[in-house]
């Protein structure tokens, strides 16, 4: 394998038919720096100018120490390097592959800044923890005495593993809860496989398994079992649900065959990934193979979805924003990703309905950018007369996510939600107004990363270790 990735498309009628998703994957893993070797880490480690204004460290959301691993790293000490970064970060080598790192630590890097290009600060964080796992250095959760005290975590993302990690290494009884059949969250079914290896992700699964955290999995909360019951059985409970419910628009032809869901979309790609058995995607439904694609929406669901649709051998894909490039919220280097892969991108470009059903193509209207709305960004205006008609055969709607109604799912009125329905916690211990129960991660923040689901969790667990009075016990 080579240290370049592989997937640099000159076209996309041209090249995407070979490019089939099952005999991909291992190629496709390449994207994410799989041949980081130690030398080329310590290249770029050394290129940190250990500025003193470590930005890169105050724009991280776990403040990783990045310029002492970098140090390290680029002296050689790669364990050392590791230990520091595990320090504060409970899967630095998920982090290190999908933190959109232009917006984060990168962005801020000193040399970045300086016009030189950013020390490759993800990439360092990943081949440093990948190497530990490759070398032993990852040890097991062994807990150095079991307490009796019990959470129970819903939801088993990042946000509820990273509780799940700190809490069982306290010596707590943790159960995972989940209504999938894999933990992981958005890890394992939502980021595509080509951005995040899901070997990785079982890895750390397996290690909370064997650590002692007991996973109920296929289980929904407020219907395999009540919140209520969950209360009654934990000492503390944490709500790590994230947000699912798939925002709509209202248009001519919505509802008719061939508009999926973006989440659909990615899940049944996941899924087959796994060689799970995937109707919807063995009929063609959720599957884009041979199809003219059109995903609307600008964020990084789109991005994956997009990329997906190239990798399963789409003859053409299309990406409508209703803004124009600079203002759209996914990560311009997964946009970049995205047009060397033969993506075209109409930018300034709403969805007006849908024709035929199934679809065959979607009605554009043209926008420009306006005054700026009450957020302070430019509201699209529709101009007029300059609609026209994008051809389709499977339109996938990535317009965002909202959280699901927990308080009635769940029989429980008294959980206090924004009106988002996000559910109201404080952000520095995840704590509700509900007695023993705490929020972290997008169920907290609506969609947004995982590392800041990392944070969240690790804190409310540090919350909750402190009401049981372990940090204390734990300094005798
Ligand atoms: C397609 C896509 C791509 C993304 N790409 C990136 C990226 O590249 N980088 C990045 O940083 N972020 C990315 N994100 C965002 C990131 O995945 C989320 O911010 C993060 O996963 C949130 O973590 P969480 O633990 O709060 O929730 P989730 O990861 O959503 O996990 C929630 C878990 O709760 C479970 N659950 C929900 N309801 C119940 C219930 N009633 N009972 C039992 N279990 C339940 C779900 O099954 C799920 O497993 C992406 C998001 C999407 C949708
Ligand atoms: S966790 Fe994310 S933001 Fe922090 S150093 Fe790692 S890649 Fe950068």
């Amino acid at each position: 394998m080579s240290g370049q990735p592989m997937l640099k498309f000159v076209t996309v009628e041209r090249d995407m038919p070979e490019k089939r998703s099952a005999d991909m994957r291992r190629e496709d893993f390449d994207e994410i720096y799989a041949e980081y070797a130690e030398t080329k880490a310590k290249e770029q480690s050394s290129r940190c100018s250990q500025c003193g204004v470590p930005y890169c460290q105050s724009h991280c959301p776990l403040h990783n120490n990045i310029p002492d691993w970098l140090r390290l790293t680029a002296e050689g000490r790669l364990q050392e390097a590791y230990e520091v970064s595990q320090a504060t970060n409970t899967f630095p080598e998920i982090c290190g592959r999908i933190c959109p790192q232009d917006r984060l630590c990168e962005g801020n890097c000193v040399i970045e800044q300086s016009g030189h290009g950013t020390v490759t600060i993800g990439a360092v964080e990943k081949y440093i923890t990948d190497t530990a796992w490759e070398k032993g250095w990852v040890l097991p959760i062994s807990p150095a005495q079991e307490r009796a005290e019990s959470v129970g975590i819903i939801g088993a993302g990042p946000g509820g593993l990273a509780a799940a990690d700190v809490l069982r290494r306290a010596g707590v009884q943790v159960t995972v809860y989940d209504r999938y059949d894999r933990a992981g969250g958005l890890l394992i079914y939502g980021i595509p496989g080509f951005k995040l290896e899901k070997d990785v992700v079982m890895r750390r699964n397996d290690q909370l398994a064997q650590g002692g955290v007991t996973f109920k999995l296929n289980t929904s909360v407020g219907e395999d079992v009540t919140f209520a019951d969950l209360r009654a059985q934990h000492d503390a409970v944490i709500i790590a649900t994230g947000v699912y419910k798939s925002r709509e628009i209202e248009a001519p032809g919505v509802g008719g065959k061939g508009l999926v869901r973006a989440i659909d979309f990615l899940t049944a790609s996941n899924r087959k990934n796994f060689g799970d058995a995937v109707p919807e995607f063995d009929s063609g439904e959720l599957n884009a193979a041979g199809k003219r694609v059109v995903v609307i929406g600008g964020g990084d669901t789109a991005m994956d979805c997009v990329r997906t649709s190239v990798r399963q051998g789409a003859t053409s894909v299309k990406c409508l924003y209703r803004r124009d490039r600079a203002n759209m919220p996914g990560s311009q280097r997964e946009v970049q990703n995205a047009e060397e892969e033969g993506v075209v991108f109409e930018w300034l470009s709403a969805p007006k309905g849908f024709i035929g059903d199934p679809v065959t193509g979607v009605m554009v209207q043209k926008m420009r950018l306006g005054a700026p709305d009450a957020t302070g960004r430019q509201a699209p205006e529709v101009i007029e007369g300059a609609d026209y008609v994008e051809g389709a055969d499977i339109v996938i709607m990535a317009l965002g996510f909202e959280a699901e109604a927990l308080p009635s799912l769940w029989d429980e009125p008294a959980l206090p939600v924004t009106r988002w329905g996000t559910i109201k916690a404080e952000f520095t211990s995840g704590a509700t107004e509900l007695d023993g129960v705490y929020a972290v991660g997008d169920i907290v923040r609506g969609a947004s990363l995982v590392v800041w689901a990392i944070r969240d969790g690790r804190d409310c667990a540090d919350a909750i270790l402190s009401r049981f009075g372990a940090a204390a016990l734990a300094a005798e």
